[in-house]
């Protein structure tokens, strides 16, 4: 190998505690803030992998978490990669039955728990048939009554092991991640990845045009670390030897604020919903926001107030796009160097496009007749992509279809326009699947139980543009009976079977379902007509929405 080395983490982990072994980790637990430092959290990591190790965890081994974003999970991100295991990040929001099917295939054989996710997680294990899970470990100093078992506390865990683990030879080519995406049919799909895509990923996002971290940023992840490794951060800001701040389980806007003074954290990143009620906040609130410098903003389009407002504040919003087939960033939005002397207007337009291509990957995008658009802002066609970090098949399913991939280009399944800049901007998506808060909601489970009631002769469900949760579903349902009492029967199958934020906001009743020219549901005619879900009559209660933020 004329290189040298494998592209693995190892690297990262071992340059952090080397060279700034004082700079800090900190993390908002239920007991307060909990603060060390990267030369004891390496201590911690090596301690971790040599009791996973113990325990029989060996290379290629999935060891999960279903945890919020806190100092054990980022624990748990370098010991389970860089001892050759695979790095595993379920999501605790998901419905039940997608945890039971995603712990079954993933044949996972240990699983780290908070304890307030205890709850989501028992009903999913107990449902397995098979159950591949040999220890649970919950994270705290003690493990609380559980009806998981066998079951520790993450201290007794890690307990005494041995702090001077040596770290095995890793392949850059190993499996070290795996995390699920929701399909647009169907289940959850796994992405996995290997170390060397965590590498050039890290590498790519840490240049000038991905998300650079350095030694003097304090970097506060607010997107959750199972969904796509919290967009990689913990692995770019420890390869840039910056302080990390954890917000812990369910930060809302006050927590945000008060970690953002307290810890002077010049970095965060989060969906949009998570800036609006920030925003919401600061209008309301004394806030000191002086040392932040740039947001990343990424998951659903970032709108153009919001790039204002942070502006108004001195904090650069880096909008991003990505995906968990791509671990994820694949674009950015920074200014190029020749745009900078154009008007705000432009300015401000060109940052609120989802960006342009970070360096190592590739683009194409085709329109319907298979051939590549023009640069011009204005045609249109589905966003191809291809790169060192980029997936070319799902976990578990070596079938990859014509729909996902082609020619090794994934295909985004998000239609977009490129400008003669190079910003690709998303206009419309071709999966039909709904993003409220940065969580998925399918509308293919949701259509499946409400045409379940005998009553309904069509339903489909859409998502409809919201202020605060960007989306929100919206039922369309058929029936010739009595509308008001289909409603609410069809509202209560639904609240029996999903988790609260999935059900629609609104369920409105029409006399057909619009059909393409082969007889689909042509969903897109309804997005033209329900553009915004101000316009039904159902306000989303409070707790009608993911509770990540
Ligand atoms: P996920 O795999 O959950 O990260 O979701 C990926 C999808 O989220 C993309 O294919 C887009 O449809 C959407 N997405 C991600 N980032 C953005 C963004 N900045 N603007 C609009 N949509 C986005």
């Amino acid at each position: 190998m004329p290189g040298g080395t494998d592209q693995t983490l190892r690297p990262f982990l071992w340059r952090s505690e080397r060279f700034y072994p004082d700079t800090e980790i900190v993390s908002r637990t239920a007991d307060g803030i909990a603060r060390y430092t990267y030369s004891e959290y390496a201590d911690r990591v090596r301690r971790l992998a040599s009791a996973l190790d113990a325990a029989g965890i060996t290379a290629g081994d999935r060891v999960a978490t279903f945890c919020w974003n806190h100092h054990r999970h980022f624990e748990v991100y370098f010991a389970a990669v860089t001892m050759g295991a695979q790095l595993h990040t379920i999501n605790p929001l998901l419905p039940v039955d997608h945890v039971r099917h995603i712990i079954n295939e993933a044949d996972d054989r240990v699983v780290l728990v908070d304890p307030s996710l205890l709850e989501a997680l028992e009903p999913a294990v107990e449902s397995l048939a098979s159950n591949p899970v040999e220890q649970f470990v919950v994270m705290g100093e003690t493990a609380p009554e559980t009806e998981l078992d066998p079951v520790t506390d993450y201290e007794s865990f890690i307990g005494s092991h041995d702090p001077a683990f040596d770290w095995p030879a890793v392949s850059e080519d190993q499996p070290a991640g795996l995390c699920y995406t929701s399909g647009t049919t169907g289940k959850p799909k796994g992405v996995e990845y290997t170390q060397q895509m965590l590498w050039t990923h890290t590498m790519a996002t840490q240049s000038p045009q991905g998300i650079p971290i350095a030694d003097d940023d304090v970097v506060m992840p607010i997107v959750p670390m199972f969904h796509v490794n919290a967009w990689g951060i913990p692995f770019s800001a420890t390869a840039g030897g910056a302080k990390h701040v954890y917000p812990g389980p369910s930060p809302d806007p006050e927590d945000i604020a008060q970690l953002i003074e307290e810890e002077n954290v010049t970095l965060s990143a989060g969906v949009p919903t998570v800036w609006l009620g920030l925003q919401e906040y600061v209008r309301e609130h004394e806030v000191d926001l002086s040392s932040l410098d740039r947001v990343v903003v990424g998951g659903s389009a970032a709108p153009e107030s919001m790039i204002e407002w942070f502006g108004g504040h001195g904090v650069e919003v880096l909008h991003a796009w990505g995906m968990t087939e791509m671990t994820p960033i694949g674009t950015v939005s920074h200014l190029k160097h020749d745009l900078e002397d154009e008007s705000k207007e432009t300015r401000i337009d060109k940052r609120s496009k989802q960006g342009l291509l970070v360096p190592g990957l590739e683009f194409r995008v085709i329109d319907d007749a298979g051939e590549q658009v023009p640069w011009d802002g204005e045609a249109f066609g589905e966003l191809l992509v291809r790169g060192p970090w980029v997936t070319t098949e799902y976990f578990a399913r070596p079938d990859a279809t014509e729909e996902e991939f082609a020619d090794g280009w994934l295909k985004t399944g998000d239609v977009v326009t490129v400008d003669p800049d190079g910003y690709v901007e998303i206009v419309d998506r071709t999966k039909d699947v709904i993003k409220s808060g940065g969580e998925w909601i399918s509308s293919v489970e949701l259509e499946n139980v409400i045409m379940g009631h005998d009553a309904v002769e069509e339903a489909t469900v859409i998502g409809v543009e919201h202020d605060r949760w960007q989306e929100r579903p919206i039922a369309f349902v058929v029936t010739g009976d009595d509308e008001g009492t289909i409603e609410s029967e069809v509202l209560a199958v639904l609240d029996e079977q999903f988790p609260k934020w999935w059900l629609p906001d609104d369920v409105v009743f029409i006399e057909e379902v619009p059909k393409t020219a082969t007889g689909k549901f042509a969903k897109r005619v309804l997005r033209e007509q329900y553009t915004d879900a101000s316009v039904f009559d159902g306000e989303p209660p409070e707790e009608a929405a993911p509770d990540s933020e």
